[in-house]
């Protein structure tokens, strides 16, 4: 489902934001209101710095809590519009948000590691995935970046470091960072202006931990 959008782009790469573990506190209960809502240390930086780059900021976000009957759609949307307001106030800024409210056991297409809502983005945003990044911690959205050739960025808040030690060795194409932060400011160092144009990706191949 998608929430809202400020007006298309004509550049070709975006962003793609994991907002638990990414941007808030991941918790095992669940962020079910604000109130519950905690942003990581450096993430209203990270937003800051990646709204300079005038690329598409697009958050995806699993909810499954909204169909367990935990919190509800209008809750998760009431904890969107104050994270923008935080946003906005840092200077950042957020271009649209797609949330799965579904649980695993409903089988739909846009719960991550299902493609769909990235697909959807693309579209509304007129986006190439295969020249955007995605910021994660979890493995579900490494699968997601793998299955649509995003440049993958794992980093260690959430279950980051949980996910990095699944990973490890397995060969795959991701870069590790410390936090979104630092996801920004490599994003921000690395990003050519051949990328936005459409001929190269970042560093295709690398594999770096730090
Ligand atoms: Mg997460
Ligand atoms: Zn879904």
């Amino acid at each position: 489902m998608r929430e809202r959008t400020q007006g298309g782009s004509d550049v070709s790469g975006g962003i793609f934001l994991d907002r638990d573990g990414v941007l808030c506190e991941n918790r095992a209960d669940y962020v079910k209101t604000w109130s519950e809502f905690k942003w990581i240390p450096g993430a209203l930086d990270a937003l800051r710095m990646l709204a300079e780059l005038e690329l598409p900021i697009i958050m995806v976000t699993n909810q499954s809590a909204v169909n367990r009957g935990l919190t509800t759609l209008e809750d998760v949307r009431d904890i969107h519009a104050r994270m923008a307001a935080d946003v906005r106030q840092a200077g950042g800024r957020v271009d649209a948000i797609y949330v799965c409210p579904h649980r695993p056991d409903e089988g739909c297409g846009c719960r991550k590691p299902g493609v769909l809502l990235f697909q959807t983005a693309a579209q509304d945003l007129a986006v190439a995935l295969e020249r955007s990044y995605l910021i994660g911690d979890n493995l579900t959205d490494l699968e997601v970046g793998w299955a649509l050739g995003l440049q993958v960025i794992l980093v260690r808040t959430g279950l980051g470091t949980g996910t990095a030690d699944r990973i490890r060795g397995d060969g795959r194409q991701v870069l590790v960072l410390p936090d979104v932060a630092d996801a920004a400011r490599w994003i921000s160092a690395h990003r050519r202006p051949d990328l936005a144009a459409g001929t190269m990706r970042a560093r295709p191949g690398r594999t770096v931990r730090v």
